[in-house]
């Protein structure tokens, strides 16, 4: 067996065809499933043909895969770049503490500088660990000079992104028609031949003039909108109930979390069509509400992942999938053991998961017809796994593997629109040092203006307080 990221092999050259030969390829496609000792031929940005034993293109670059799981890159559709140079800060915040620090305290603190930071490491980021989408909610943009310096970052590393324009410190939604969103779109989206698409990320929705304008121009510009929804105590059925009453859900509509809505708020959506995120690692942890994989299922919502925010918790999309499916199953345990009942066979499989993780964000964005599926003719956005490491040894059910044994660790190979970005586990015209150097510039500024009894004190919060409520502007 040969075995990837051991071996040397020349690095693919822009534009060269690539054939990854004799791979366990997850097409994600439902009409292939999974296909072992299977080539994929790449050429001009485009999957060209999967099968066995392809011919070579002549100046074609081979990748023997022998076994290793090639697979459609992740799709992350709920992700604030912005605050990734506070990295694990949050690790043991809830919510409310979240909002204390970063939306209420720290909010004024960056600078358009400190947001390309944070989103030029987050890319590379996600280009490392093989999520070759990234939905960048982008709510940290107070001015225009911010969403400028976000938007540079997006386009200065070579990988899918949707810029999702938002600014949940305003005081209402009003910026979205004041003039600035239009300029962006002028500006840098006049072309949709790019890797980065723009939409908008609204926040604080509710029966107001502000909102319905806003609403209003989303749909006269054609921008797709996502919103934090069915929030404990922050967005509840009401959110859902205006936005349906006013007509505004539709297949283009992402609402993130959803845990604290009512079987009739999932009834609208999936009318509707709008498509539900769910930050299973974030809602296990700071109280968002229940990650709402059941009612999403039953009521045939379509469903994504995503990671929200790395101050919080992880960018690893392996993570997002155990995260989805450990929280599921064990609530359906739980619920059947207090009937008196045992669960005989798991309702939501390793595979639901992983098309959550793929093609469903693919979905969710309204690229599936691009991208979320290895299959001919759609864009080639691959990740390829080392097949030499003790975990990738022996696998069985490539999907079940994915789940619950691969890790970002694994990532050999990430192709982007038939570009190869990682090779062999190390990262290829994208500059991780650029953004290693930023984000120290970036925290050298932001510590600076925080005292070390208040960093402490949000990286230590006090132990467990119990409230009947509590409410902010923006989560
Ligand atoms: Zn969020």
């Amino acid at each position: 067996m040969h075995n990837l990221g051991i071996a040397a092999r020349p690095t693919p050259r822009l534009g060269q065809p690539v054939l990854f030969r004799r791979a366990t390829v997850v097409t994600m496609n439902p009409h292939d499933g999974v296909l072992r000792d299977t080539d994929v031929l790449v050429r001009n940005s485009r999957i060209e043909a999967v099968g066995r034993h392809l011919e070579v293109p002549a100046n074609a670059v081979v990748i023997e895969a022998d076994g290793a799981l090639l697979l459609p890159g992740f799709v992350d559709t709920h992700r604030h770049m912005w605050q990734s140079a506070l990295r694990g800060v949050g690790a043991d915040w809830t919510l409310g503490n979240y909002v204390q620090w970063i939306m209420i305290k720290w909010r004024h603190l960056f600078r358009p500088q400190d947001i390309y930071a944070a989103n030029y490491m987050s890319m590379v980021e996600a280009v490392y660990d093989g999520v070759t989408t990234v939905l960048d909610y982008s709510h940290g943009l107070r001015t225009p000079e911010h969403a400028e310096a976000a938007v540079d970052a997006l386009f200065d590393v070579p990988a899918r992104a949707r810029f999702a324009y938002g600014n949940a410190l305003a005081p209402d939604l009003g910026w979205v028609v004041d003039g600035r969103v239009d300029d962006m779109l002028d500006n840098r989206f006049s072309s949709t031949d790019q890797l980065v698409t723009m939409q908008l990320a609204l926040d604080g929705i509710s029966p107001t003039d502000e909102a319905k304008a806003a609403l209003d121009f989303a749909r006269a510009r054609e921008l797709p909108i996502i919103s934090h929804a069915g929030v404990f105590k922050a967005y509840e059925d009401a959110q859902i109930a205006f936005l349906h009453a006013y007509g505004a859900l539709s297949p283009s509509y992402t609402l993130v979390h959803g845990g604290a809505l009512s079987d009739e708020s999932f009834r609208l959506i999936a009318d509707s069509g709008a498509h539900l995120s769910i930050s299973a690692e974030s809602e296990d942890s700071a109280g968002q509400g229940y990650p709402p994989v059941s009612q999403a299922r039953r009521f045939g919502v379509p469903i994504s992942l995503s990671m929200d925010s790395v101050a919080w918790w992880s960018g690893d999309m392996f993570s997002a999938m155990r995260a989805t499916l450990n929280a599921e199953r064990a609530m359906v345990h739980h619920i059947a053991h207090q009937q008196g009942n045992v669960v005989v066979n798991n309702d939501t499989r390793a595979m639901d998961v992983l098309e959550y993780a793929t093609l469903g964000g693919a979905r969710a964005l309204g690229l599936d017809d691009e991208i979320g599926s290895i299959t001919p003719g759609k864009l080639a956005d691959l990740v390829l796994l080392r097949n030499d490491t003790p975990v990738m040894t022996t696998v069985h059910n490539p999907a079940g593997h994915l789940v619950f044994q691969a890790g970002r660790g694994d990532v050999d190979t990430v192709m982007i629109n038939g570009r190869v970005l990682k090779y062999q586990g190390r990262l290829v015209g994208v500059d991780l040092d650029r953004a290693r150097s930023l984000v120290a510039q970036s925290v050298e500024y932001l510590r600076s203006r925080i005292s070390n009894a208040e960093w402490e004190e949000a990286l230590i919060p006090p132990p467990y307080v119990a409230r009947q409520t509590w409410r902010s502007q923006s989560v």
